[in-house]
């Protein structure tokens, strides 16, 4: 069973537009261990992609409960902070995947992701912003990889799709998973990182997919009031009010200007720095009662 894009539209991402020129001695010597690392993720998982397409599977297979327990145990074991579980929704799937190079997809997805560190994510727009950024995207790309590894291993089938671009839209794939909310600024909000997190995906042919024990997570009506992000965007990329398409699909950045900023900073991470979900923490947002 594969899933395939309604005609969700995506941009291309220019890996070779990441300007490291700006680092100095020691980020640019840590960036020249980093970015091979991610070359060598997203190679990884273009490669077992193109195994996978050449059997496809034909039906679901059971999963049962000790699976998805093994599952988040390796997930744990390689260091992911986040584990969700949902099924594949067509609408979030876009029309290319320039990185990765992925079209199908199988029934169900595992969201994942990895918490980015605190310090660095505060210099943004700074080189240790995105420096972390680049870092998250290559240990994040290596530990969804080796996840549909193990997958595999056990009998079923997995595509990995890596946090760098990615053949679906993984904030709200991660809502659907009910790891968080979706902010202003069109990241995933989790009570544990705010917005400071990557996100990557397995596509897998296994179901049913276990219960989803993640809390529920609000801020909405917090997120209205503040706008932090909409005002302090360097470029005024994210729209005041986002955009709804006939699918229901909103979008909430105008990813022309955000993505020009983006490659000059080497990933800029402004609108995660200003997030109060960020600076303070949902816990105590919370008990001042957001
Ligand atoms: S900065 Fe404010 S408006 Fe933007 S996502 Fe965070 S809470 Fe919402
Ligand atoms: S990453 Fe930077 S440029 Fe893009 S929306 Fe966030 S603050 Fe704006």
């Amino acid at each position: 069973m594969l899933k395939i894009s309604k005609g969700l539209r995506s941009k291309i991402i220019e890996l070779d537009k990441f300007d490291i020129s700006l680092f100095e001695e020691d980020l640019a010597e840590k960036a020249k261990m980093i970015i091979p690392k991610i070359f060598k993720s997203v190679k990884k998982s273009r490669r077992d992609y193109k195994n996978e397409m050449k059997t496809p599977p034909g039906d679901l297979k059971h999963a049962t409960k000790e699976f998805w327990e093994e599952i988040i145990k390796k997930a744990k074991s390689l260091r992911i902070d986040l584990i969700g579980f949902a099924p594949i929704d067509e609408n979030l799937i876009f029309e290319n995947d320039y990185v990765g190079g992925i079209q199908f997809l199988y029934e169900n997805g595992i969201v994942l992701g990895m918490e980015m560190d605190y310090y660095a994510i505060n210099s943004a727009p700074n080189p240790p912003a995105g420096l972390e950024s680049l870092r998250i995207y290559a240990e994040l790309g290596v530990a969804t990889n080796k996840l549909a590894d193990f997958i595999r291993s056990k009998g079923h089938k997995a595509i990995a799709c890596h946090p760098l671009g990615g053949p679906i839209l993984y904030p709200a794939m991660a809502v659907k998973a009910k790891l968080g909310k979706m902010g202003k600024q069109g990241l995933l909000i989790t009570k544990k990182f705010g917005p400071r997190q990557r996100l990557s995906m397995i596509a897998i042919n296994a179901d049913p997919l276990p219960e989803n024990t993640n809390e529920d997570v609000e801020i909405s009506e917090y997120c209205e009031k503040c706008r932090r992000c909409i005002h302090f965007c360097p470029v005024n990329a994210i729209y005041d009010e986002p955009i709804v398409k006939h699918n229901g699909i909103k979008t909430r950045i105008d990813s022309d200007k955000c993505f020009e900023y983006f490659y000059e900073t080497t990933g800029c991470s402004v609108c995660i720095e200003t997030c109060p979900f960020h600076k303070i923490g949902y816990e105590v947002l919370y008990y001042r009662q957001i």
